[in-house]
């Protein structure tokens, strides 16, 4: 029988638990998590993320604070800002939301944020860290749907995962993760062909690609567990996700619904790994 994966409890879950442990911290070592959100411009769909992590981070018992600037910024001012937070000592968690304004060289900038800080895991030093199987700051929706296959005890090993979509923030260190837990990895993206086919051979499936209802069944193993990441606008402006929930879910064994699912656990483990990386500045452990 079809299971939801309830991302929405489970980052809840996780919240409230992090929340003891800033409690603990600040028992212990007079410090808590400082989180900063740097948003250029004035993108609709960015204010939101941005609102709802400050919320989510300031309900943690985090330091949370936002920094708007207008998207007419320098790309000479924009590193500057991103200097003062390196140099920052409360702050241990640096995000940059994406996208920028076009006249800025996105890749200059994340180069910029200090790896111990980048609890986006975008810097090439953290994307390097993770291809070497020693993960340290791991892009958040790929960590987040980690942490919802273990606790709904998704056995990986030896399994076939499929990955539809190949980008940077999802698919790629999604795949590098499946891959340290022994799954055997396909990553498949817009010239796979026989799409269908190759996603039939997943005893999980993961897909982030950005258009709306685009998996039904025809894509999905019976008894498959199906992760969507999917965020899209249908016609009446109702959020759905890559995957047709209800043509897919009588024939999976675990499926993530949108909104509900993926989302919220991306937010979580934004917070954990800020969290991370404020203990990791008192204890030194190793980065
Ligand atoms: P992206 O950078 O646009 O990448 C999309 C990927 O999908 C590309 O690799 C592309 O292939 C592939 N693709 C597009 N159409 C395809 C098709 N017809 N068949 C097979 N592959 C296809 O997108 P993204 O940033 O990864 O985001 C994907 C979706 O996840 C979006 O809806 C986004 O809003 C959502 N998202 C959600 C969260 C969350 O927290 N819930 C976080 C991040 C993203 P090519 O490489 O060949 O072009």
């Amino acid at each position: 029988m079809t299971k939801k994966i309830d991302g929405k409890a489970l980052a809840q879950k996780i919240q409230g638990q992090l929340a003891e442990k800033v409690v603990q911290m600040k028992a212990d070592y007079g410090i808590v998590p400082g989180l900063v959100v740097i948003l250029v411009g004035d993108n609709p769909a960015s204010q939101v993320y941005v609102r709802n992590k400050e919320r989510s981070a300031l309900a943690a018992g985090f330091k949370s604070k936002t920094v708007r600037l207008s998207d007419s910024i320098s790309e000479e001012e924009l590193l500057t800002v991103i200097e003062q937070y390196n140099n920052e000592p409360d702050i241990h968690g640096i995000l940059l939301q994406l996208p920028l304004p076009a006249h800025i060289n996105d890749k200059r900038i994340l180069m910029a944020i200090d790896p111990k800080k980048d609890v986006d895991g975008f810097h090439p030093m953290n994307t390097g860290h993770l291809w070497n199987g020693r993960p340290q700051m791991v892009p958040c929706t790929p960590a987040g749907i980690m942490e919802m296959l273990r606790e709904y005890h998704v056995d990986l090993e030896g399994k076939q995962a499929v990955i539809i979509g190949r980008s940077n923030i999802v698919g790629k260190p999604m795949a590098q993760l499946l891959l340290d837990k022994n799954a055997t990895v396909t990553l498949t993206h817009s010239r796979t062909r026989n799409l269908p086919e190759v996603a039939k051979q997943a005893d999980i499936l993961i897909v982030a690609i950005g258009r709306g209802h685009f998996v039904t069944k025809d894509f999905v193993k019976e008894g498959a567990v199906v992760i969507d990441v999917g965020m899209n606008r249908d016609v009446n402006g109702k959020l759905i996700g890559d995957v047709d929930f209800a043509d897919v879910a009588p024939i999976a064994s675990l499926i993530t619904p949108v909104p509900g699912g993926v989302g919220p656990m991306t937010i979580t483990m934004l917070l954990e790994q800020t969290y991370q990386a404020a203990l990791r500045s008192v204890t030194k452990h190793d980065y």
